[in-house]
C-alpha cells in the first residue's frame, strides 16, 4: 500500500450523513488528520438524501430525538454559522410551516403523551381539539378526529440538495477529499479495521472507518461479519397539483399514515406502511402508481375534500434505511471493532438528524466521548441486548 493511501478517517458514503461527519470533524481545531469520503454514486441520484421529503420536526416521542432535531433546525435556520465558505452561505430555503399530527380516538393517548414530552422540553407545540383544528384549517375534515398536535415554530421543510452541497463544499474547503468508488471490503487487523478495499482494486488504510452507507449500511457491516438490523425499504413520493390552495399549510399527517405538504405551488404526499403491513427489503426504485390510486388519493380526498380533484404530476421512490429493532438511528462504535463507527438506521429521519450525528461522531473521533449531546442511547449495544429505544412518531 502506498504511503499516500492512508487516511486518519475513511467515511463510506458521501451523502448527507457522511458529508456531515466529514464537515464537523474537519471544522474542529483539535483535529488535523486526513479525511477521505468514498462515494459510489457521484450524482447522488439514488441516495436517500436526494429522494427524500426533506422535512424537519421537533415532534418526536423521545427527548433525545427532539434534541437531535433541535440542532438540525439551528443549522438549517443558520447555515451561516456552520457552512459559510469565503463568506458565501448556501441557500437552504427553509419553509417554517410546522407539522400537524392528527389522531382519532385510537391514537389520542399517544398524541397527548408525545405532546406532553415535547412541551416538557419547551418545544413550541399546541394540542388542538377538532373545532380548533377546523377554525385554523378550514380545508380539513375533522368530524372523525379526536385531536391534533401542531408545531408552531422550528418545523418545516427545506432544500435537501442545497444542504448536501453546502456540507460538501464546506468539507472540501477544509481539505476533505472525496473519492468516487465503491467500498467492497474491509480488511481486519486484530480487533480493528486496517483498511477499506475499493472495487477498482485499491485500498485506503484507515485509523477510523465510518459507515454512512444509508440503505446499504448492512452490506458494509457484513464485510466484517457484523449484523446490522438496517434494511432498505421503498417509500413513494407523489407530486400532485390541486385546484385549490391550502395557504401556508403544515406538513399534515393523517391517522392512516398518509402525509401531505406544500411543495411550491403544488404538494407532495406519501405514506409509510403501518405495523403489520407488507414492507419488503428492496433496492428497487420504480415509482409505482397503484398505491396512489388505491390508497393515498382516497385517503387525502377524505381528509381534505378539495383534494378530490388532484392531478398527479410526478412520482418517485427512495429508500428508508429502516432499523427493524426500533426505528431509531444506530450511532457510535461497534463494541469490539472499536474503530468502526456507525451512523445508520435513521428510519426516515436521517436528513434532520445528520447535523447532530455528524457533530457527535466528530467528538467521538477526537475525544472518545460525546461532548455536546449524549448519543449513547443510540449505541450498537442496544442491538446486541435486544433493548429497543422506540420512536412512536414515525412518518
Ligand atoms: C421518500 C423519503 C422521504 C424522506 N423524508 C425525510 C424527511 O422528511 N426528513 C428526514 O429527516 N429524512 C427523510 N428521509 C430519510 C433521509 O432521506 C435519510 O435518512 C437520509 O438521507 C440518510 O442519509 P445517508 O447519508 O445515511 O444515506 P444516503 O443518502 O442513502 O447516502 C448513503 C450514500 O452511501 C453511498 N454508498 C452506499 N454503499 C456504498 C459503498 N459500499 N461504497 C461507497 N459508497 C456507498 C450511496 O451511494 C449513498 O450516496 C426520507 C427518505 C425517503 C426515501
Amino acid at each position: 500500500m502506498r504511503q499516500s493511501d492512508r487516511a486518519d478517517v475513511v467515511i463510506i458514503g458521501g451523502a448527507i450523513v457522511g458529508s456531515s461527519v466529514a464537515t464537523f470533524l474537519a471544522m474542529r481545531p483539535d483535529f488535523d488528520g486526513r479525511i477521505v469520503v468514498v462515494e459510489r454514486d457521484a450524482s447522488f441520484r439514488t441516495s436517500s438524501t436526494t429522494l427524500s421529503a426533506a422535512s424537519i420536526r421537533l415532534q418526536f416521542s423521545t427527548p433525545l430525538n427532539i434534541e437531535i432535531s433541535r440542532f438540525g433546525v439551528d443549522l438549517i435556520k443558520h447555515p451561516e454559522r456552520y457552512l459559510a465558505v469565503n463568506g458565501e452561505v448556501p441557500q437552504i430555503d427553509f419553509v417554517e410551516n410546522g407539522y400537524l399530527f392528527l389522531a382519532t380516538d385510537a391514537g389520542l393517548a399517544t398524541l397527548e403523551h408525545n405532546n406532553a414530552v415535547q412541551r416538557g422540553l419547551d418545544v413550541p407545540v399546541v394540542l388542538l381539539t377538532p373545532p380548533e383544528l377546523h377554525s385554523r384549517f378550514d380545508w380539513l375534515r375533522t368530524d372523525d378526529l379526536a385531536g391534533g398536535s401542531l408545531g408552531l415554530a422550528d418545523e418545516g421543510w427545506f432544500d435537501a440538495y442545497a444542504l448536501l452541497q453546502g456540507f460538501r463544499r464546506k468539507a472540501r474547503s477544509l481539505g476533505v477529499e472525496e473519492r468516487i468508488g465503491e467500498v467492497v471490503g474491509l480488511e481486519r487487523d486484530g480487533g480493528g479495521i486496517r483498511a477499506v478495499r475499493l472495487a477498482d482494486g485499491s485500498s485506503i488504510g484507515a485509523d477510523w472507518v465510518v459507515n454512512a452507507a444509508g440503505p446499504r449500511a448492512a452490506d458494509v457491516a457484513r464485510m466484517v461479519d457484523v449484523e446490522l438490523p438496517v434494511r432498505p425499504r421503498k417509500r413513494l413520493v407523489y407530486h400532485v397539483d390541486a385546484p385549490v390552495s391550502l395557504g401556508a399549510a403544515p406538513l399534515t399527517i393523517d391517522p392512516s399514515g398518509v402525509y401531505v405538504r406544500p411543495e411550491g405551488a403544488a404538494y407532495i404526499t406519501g405514506f409509510s406502511p403501518r405495523d403489520g403491513d407488507p414492507d419488503p427489503d428492496t433496492l428497487d426504485l420504480r415509482a409505482d402508481r397503484a398505491p396512489f390510486d388505491s390508497f393515498v388519493w382516497p385517503t387525502l380526498a377524505h381528509r381534505v375534500p378539495a383534494f378530490d380533484r388532484l392531478r398527479l404530476l410526478d412520482a418517485w421512490a427512495g429508500h428508508y434505511e429502516v432499523n427493524t429493532l426500533d426505528h431509531n438511528a444506530i450511532v457510535g462504535p461497534h463494541p469490539t471493532i472499536t474503530n468502526l463507527l456507525f451512523a445508520n438506521g435513521f428510519s426516515g429521519h436521517g436528513l434532520q438528524q445528520a447535523p447532530a450525528v455528524g457533530r457527535g461522531l466528530a467528538e467521538w473521533i477526537v475525544s472518545g466521548g460525546w461532548q455536546t449531546l449524549d448519543l449513547s442511547p443510540l449505541g450498537y449495544e442496544r442491538i446486541t441486548r435486544n433493548e429497543p429505544m422506540r420512536e412512536l412518531n414515525v412518518v
